[in-house]
């Protein structure tokens, strides 16, 4: 209002103007005063109030004349700081107004400097009971703002009281303040949070429940909000019953008009959330049993000793290892018949040894050295600081030595002996899961060399240890991907000296693994390894699957191609393990018929010391197989079981004499005693295996058949099936098709002298 009137007349307004101006102000509801000071090159004193409105008296809680010639300063906080008021232009700042009371308040103030030249000012002053001296000072207007329309000002004020209606019932803690730190209203919730009333907690109250050594943190958050930022943080508050409470704050600036800046929030009690994230915490990185820390501690605490392979420096230039001070050492303590504990004693019992294990080695270790029990009866120990072999061997002696002492447990007194690995963290780059692999190994070492020893692991054991440990996951992937081959050996009729050539009866599949960088690998070996990975049950379904598949597609070609032989039926070899696997039946089943054979066109291949391992289960499975039409060979026959009673009612079909039988077979033409002496030992087994098995009513097929002698030997003994280099190797799936389209016979090859179309077992 004064701004425009002002501004438009410039220096040249009229002393009846102004005291018009006046007039206004005097009877408007605008908060006015107006203030002044010498002018200079008097000496600067403060301006004081020389007119005040009845708007702004009443504001301030006092009579208009309580005001005069008091140093502005006192009832408008701000409003003489430097810069507040100029001559050259009108200014806006924010004062805070100081009631009778002693209330303060912030509030935007405009002020306008009032022209030299208003010389009727002095005139109407009087009036007005203004006691100016015009000519010697400096005059400005003030006007405290505030929401101009009353309208907006009651849709303020409702809205506000429906925030502190919201507020006041809500449960979530909260606090409301207008300007400054100060708060000016909390609900109940906040009040019974900290078990005071409200109004204690308004002003700076609730600063006082703030822990000591947080409050400045909280001081800050407070300061930020209010210059305009959202803060979140989390504090501990004390309770008038002297418990502490952890709690999230959350403050939103907000800002009054004509106030300034203040603002809401509300606490969140977390209290119970953190104590249940802390016990996740503590369970996530420690044993329940022996609070010890478990795999995952030990992991971490591994992963932060080691060098960080994956780090390197800024130039990409990966980082040298770092050799710490001395090499720290991992120990693992492996108790030996832990299990008989377990099983002989009862879980109970098990427990309580693994808690005292765990007291005892706690106490051998020094500060510093961890202790940890990643799982089962195996405790994994870091101690820094061993320099040498000797610091090693009498750590190690020290966790053996702790654990001679009898275990005492429901009045027994058990002996707990241990194995005890140790590798020393070298500084070459690796992960923590490597070193509890390796120390895994050196543990398995000293166990194998006898139990209640340590030993140091060698580097040799950790080669041969790493290379099994990656077949076995290269196999298990080749197993998933399909990628491992079968290769088949033709199964014949033997040649006689008349008519060398055999004729091709059946197919042998056998697995075959072309390692991606190792190349083949010898099927001994990668058996070994699905057999230690529990792998077999897999790789023999998948030679089934793929020997049906390819069975299945010779016949189909040899029908479209007009040839006359085809093999009678695919023999695949089948395991313990995956005969007494659950569904193994039907397993077989559902692959035959998926390839569209039936179960005649099978032969599964079992081994004597797999039927004996297991007779019962392996036999009821096989039992039923055969009943629907499959074939049973028992394999390597002769090797392995050491009594023949159990031959009574196997369920088999063939037997496959061991070619450690048909190896030292030598010539010497002839039957019974005569022969026998003449071909020696292996002849008469042979012979007895072979009559044996035709009283028992089985076909017998003998392996490894090599050389001419060794098949004619067979051939006279009335061997009506023979498997072996001496006709064919093992073969790929496209070499047995030639072999099938040359009729299916196959001539004895000289020893040694492979033919093209062999393949190398
Ligand atoms: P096996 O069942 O006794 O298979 C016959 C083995 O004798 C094959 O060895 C074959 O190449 C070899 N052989 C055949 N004729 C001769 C010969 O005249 N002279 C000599 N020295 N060896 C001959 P391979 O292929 O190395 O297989 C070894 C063993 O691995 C097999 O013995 C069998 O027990 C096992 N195996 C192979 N494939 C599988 C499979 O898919 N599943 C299971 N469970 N075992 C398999
Ligand atoms: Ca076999
Ligand atoms: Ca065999």
């Amino acid at each position: 209002m004064f701004d425009e009137v002002w501004r438009s007349q410039g220096e040249d307004v009229a002393p009846g103007v102004a005291a018009a101006l006046l007039h206004l102000a005097a009877a408007g509801d605008q908060p006015v005063l107006v203030v002044s000071r010498p002018r200079p090159p008097e000496a600067p004193e403060r301006p004081r109030v020389r007119w005040a409105n009845a708007t702004l008296a009443a504001l301030l809680g006092a009579a208009p004349g309580d005001l005069l010639d008091l140093a502005v300063g006192r009832v408008l906080r701000g409003a003489d700081a430097p810069g507040a008021l100029v001559r050259e232009r009108c200014t806006r700042f924010t004062v805070e107004a100081v009631t009778a009371s002693g209330e303060v308040r912030a509030t935007e103030v405009a002020a306008w400097p009032v022209p030299e030249r208003i010389s009727g000012f002095g005139a109407v002053s009087e009036r007005l009971r203004v006691d100016v001296a015009l000519a010697a000072e400096d005059h400005w207007v003030l006007q405290l703002l505030s929401p101009d329309d009353e309208r907006s000002r009651a849709a303020l004020r409702a809205a506000e009281e429906r925030f502190a209606t919201l507020a006041q019932d809500s449960p979530v803690p909260t606090l409301v303040s207008d300007v400054g730190a100060r708060l000016s209203r909390v609900n109940d919730a906040f009040a019974s949070l900290l078990g005071v009333p409200a109004q204690e907690l308004c002003g700076t109250g609730w600063l006082t429940h703030v822990l000591d050594d947080e409050r400045g943190r909280v001081a800050q958050a407070v300061a930020d909000v209010l210059a305009g930022e959202r803060v979140v943080f989390d504090t501990r508050l004390r309770t008038s019953a002297g418990q502490v409470r952890w709690v999230t704050v959350r403050l939103a600036p907000s800002r009054t008009p004509g106030y300034g800046a203040g603002f809401v929030g509300t606490v969140e009690d977390v209290t119970d959330r953190r104590a249940r994230e802390n016990r996740l915490a503590y369970q996530a990185q420690h044993d329940l049993l022996t609070g010890l820390p478990n795999r995952l501690a030990l992991l971490e605490h591994l992963g932060e000793l080691l060098p960080d392979a994956a780090c390197p420096d800024a130039a990409g230039v990966p980082l040298p290892p770092v050799h710490p001070a001395a090499p720290v050492g991992v120990l693992m303590v492996d108790l030996d018949d832990f299990k008989t504990v377990n099983d002989g004693l009862g879980p109970e019992a098990g427990d309580a040894v693994l808690v005292e294990v765990a007291r005892r080695l706690v106490r051998t270790v020094r500060t510093g050295d961890l202790v940890s029990r990643p799982g089962g009866d195996e405790f994994v120990l870091v101690c820094h600081d061993l320099p040498d072999e000797s610091a090693v061997e009498a750590t190690a002696r020290r966790v053996l030595d702790a654990l001679v002492a009898p275990v005492e447990v429901n009045g027994l007194r058990l002996r707990v002996a241990a194995s005890v690995g140790v590798v020393l963290l070298s500084g070459e780059p690796g992960g923590a899961e490597e070193v509890v692999r390796d120390v895994g190994i050196a543990t398995h070492e000293a166990k194998a060399a006898g139990g209640g020893r340590w030993a140091l692991l060698d580097e040799d054991v950790r080669q041969r240890a790493r290379r099994s440990l990656r077949l076995v996951a290269d196999l298990r992937e080749a197993l998933a991907r399909g990628t491992l081959d079968v290769h088949y050996q033709p199964v014949v009729r033997p040649g006689t000296p008349t008519r060398p050539h055999a004729q091709l009866l059946s197919v042998e599949a056998l697995a075959r693994w072309r390692h991606p960088e190792l190349g083949p690998i010898d099927p001994a070996t990668f058996i070994e390894v699905a057999e230690r990975a529990n792998l077999v049950p897999a790789l023999d379904a998948h030679v089934l699957a793929v020997a049906c598949r390819d069975l299945a597609t010779w016949r189909a070609e040899a029908t479209a191609a007009g040839l006359p032989h085809v093999p009678r039926r695919v023999a695949v070899n089948v395991s313990a393990v995956s005969l007494s696997a659950d569904g193994f039946a039907d397993g077989v089943r559902r692959t035959v018929a998926a390839a569209g054979l039936r179960l005649e066109d099978v032969c599964l291949e079992v081994t004597e010391t797999a039927l004996a391992s297991d007779l019962r289960a392996c036999r009821t499975v096989l039992e039923e197989l055969r009943r629907d039409g499959a074939l049973v060979a028992i394999d390597d026959f002769g090797t392995g079981y050491s009594s023949l009673a159990y031959l009574v009612d196997l369920p088999a079909d063939h037997l496959k004499v061991d070619r450690s039988f048909v190896r030292d077979l030598r010539g010497g033409r002839g039957t019974g005693a005569a022969g026998a002496a003449r071909g020696g030992p292996a002849r008469a087994v042979a012979a007895a295996i072979v009559s044996l098995a035709r009283t028992l009513g089985l076909d017998v097929v003998a392996e490894g058949v090599e050389t001419h002698e060794q098949n004619d030997v067979l051939v006279e003994l009335g061997c009506e099936a023979v498997q072996g280099y001496l006709y064919a190797r093992p073969m790929t799936r496209e070499d047995l098709w030639r072999v099938l389209c040359d009729g299916g016979t196959l001539a004895p090859q000289p020893a040694g002298l492979p033919s093209p179309r062999q393949v190398p077992a």
